[in-house]
């Protein structure tokens, strides 16, 4: 038995006691009077049927009330299930047709959900109806669907209807059911039955319309992320073959610069100190840039894979003063100031020293590259708390909100504010981070004192 029957049939029992009671009671009355009075006293007989009847009036309404309020309370704990499960949208008016069908609240039943494009309603799912409809079901407009539900005998011809009639005596009985989202009507529940079923309730009629209408918004709100989430996939594994792509095409010309450079530098009669100088720089910044390259083709290929870092004692001047050798040719062009600023000349860190260097540069290509012409760049090292070194790049340039201070560490992630002013593929930093950690250090971003940005990398001594 449904759970709707038995809320049905426990209120029919009900009756049944409460009418047995009244009659007992008023028997006993009558009969009692008739052996106190020796006669059956006519006026007794009316006062004992008038106050019955009205007894019997005032119970029907309460009892009619707890009925609806149980079938009511049946007929949620049943729609429970459809909001609570997600579902897409045809999956959810499948489900819904089969509790109409368990639970016998009509012999067919179709729903229909407007198209996002046309606004036209076709039927999506039906029960009851004969096979292959559903395909030449016609479709409705939108805007047709009635504000209430209804319940009515069926005006024939009814295209949704027709079909399944003759089936149903006819003339059968009919649930219009409108479906919304909000105010907005999204389609249309339509429920028919050759007898009136629990759905001639209106208050029913009203909670089935507005659970369903929850259920296909939450569908629809299913559909779209699942979309969105594959859309996001999409464009992932797009944007690696991309870098892997155009990784491989940069490798090409790298490494002809590399064995020219290291020609010039064979070639010792051909260059005076400063060009030596100038080559050696070249070398290192080309060696440094296929590194670069090398992590691309890889977080291209999978972010997890491990970095394996070499840890050792490593001088941090030493490396910092390397970094500042390969990027600042690029300072000067864009007329910028650059400082190198080491307190305490003697500091010492146990990183992998090409792998900080790496996450370094990143840092002050950034610099460079987001700072206005003629705008200052620091870099900072000296020891913090207990054992630790830190590194701090800051810059003049327009600086980082703080709401995007860490997403800028996720990768392909560039700010609105600044990506169309300055090109890049929003992978330096994620680069930069995986760097870091490896180290076993931490790398984070926060605001100079000159309004610019700063990022502050902090290894072990
Ligand atoms: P890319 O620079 O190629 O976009 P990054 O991962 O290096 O990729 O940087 C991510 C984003 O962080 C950049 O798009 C930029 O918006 C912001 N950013 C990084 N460094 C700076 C800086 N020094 N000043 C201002 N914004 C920066």
């Amino acid at each position: 038995m449904t759970p709707l029957q038995r809320a049905s049939l426990s209120t029919r029992r009900l009756w049944m006691a409460l009418l047995l009671a009244a009659a007992v009671i008023l028997g006993a009355h009558t009969a009692l009077t008739i052996a106190v009075s020796g006669q059956a006293a006519p006026e007794v007989i009316a006062i004992d049927t008038a106050f019955a009847v009205v007894l019997l009036g005032v119970a029907g309404w309460f009892l009619g009330r707890l009925r609806r309020e149980r079938q009511r309370a049946a007929v949620e704990s049943l729609l429970l299930d459809l909001l609570s499960t997600p579902r897409n949208i045809r999956d959810t008016a499948t489900e819904a047709l089969r509790l109409i069908d368990e639970h016998r609240l009509g012999e067919a039943a179709a729903v229909a959900i407007a198209g996002e494009e046309d606004g036209a309603m076709r039927p999506l799912a039906a029960t009851g109806y004969p096979r292959g409809w559903l395909e030449t079901a016609p479709a409705a407009r939108v805007e047709t669907v009635a504000r209430e539900t209804e319940w009515k005998r069926a005006k024939v011809p009814h295209p949704w209807v027709e079909p399944v009639a003759g089936r149903l005596g006819g003339r059968p009985w009919v649930a219009d059911i409108p479906l919304r989202s909000g105010s907005d009507p999204i389609g249309l529940l339509l429920v028919a039955s050759r007898r009136p079923t629990l759905l001639e309730h209106r208050g029913l009629r009203e909670l089935l319309a507005e659970r369903l209408g929850a259920a296909f918004d939450h569908a629809a709100l299913y559909e779209a992320a699942y979309r969105r989430e594959r859309d996001l996939e999409d464009q992932e594994v797009r944007r690696r073959e991309f870098i892997a792509s155009i990784s491989h095409e940069i490798r090409t010309p790298l490494t002809s610069i590399q064995a020219f450079a290291e020609l010039l530098q064979l070639d010792q009669g051909a260059l005076d100190d400063t060009a030596r100088d100038l080559v050696a720089s070249l070398s290192g910044g080309v060696e440094r840039l296929s590194a670069l390259v090398n992590d691309l083709i890889e977080l291209g290929r999978t972010s997890d894979v491990p970095l394996e870092p070499h840890r050792r004692d490593v001088d941090v001047a030493h490396l910092l003063r390397e970094a500042e050798a390969t990027v600042r040719p690029a300072m000067m062009l864009r007329g910028q100031s650059f400082v190198l600023d080491l307190p305490i000349p003697e500091l010492h860190a146990f990183v992998d020293p090409r792998m900080l260097e790496q996450a370094v540069l990143n840092l002050l290509s950034n610099a460079a590259r987001y700072t206005p012409a003629g705008g200052a760049i620091t870099i900072q090292a000296y020891p913090w708390g207990e054992g630790n070194v830190r590194i701090e790049v800051s810059d003049s340039g327009p600086g980082i909100a703080p709401e995007e201070r860490e997403r800028i560490f996720e990768p392909y992630y560039r700010v609105k504010a600044t990506e169309r002013a300055v090109p890049g593929s929003g992978l330096g930093l994620a680069v930069a981070r995986r760097l870091v950690e490896a180290c076993g250090g931490k790398i984070w971003a926060e605001e100079a004192a000159t309004g610019g940005a700063r990022f502050c990398i902090e290894v072990h001594a």
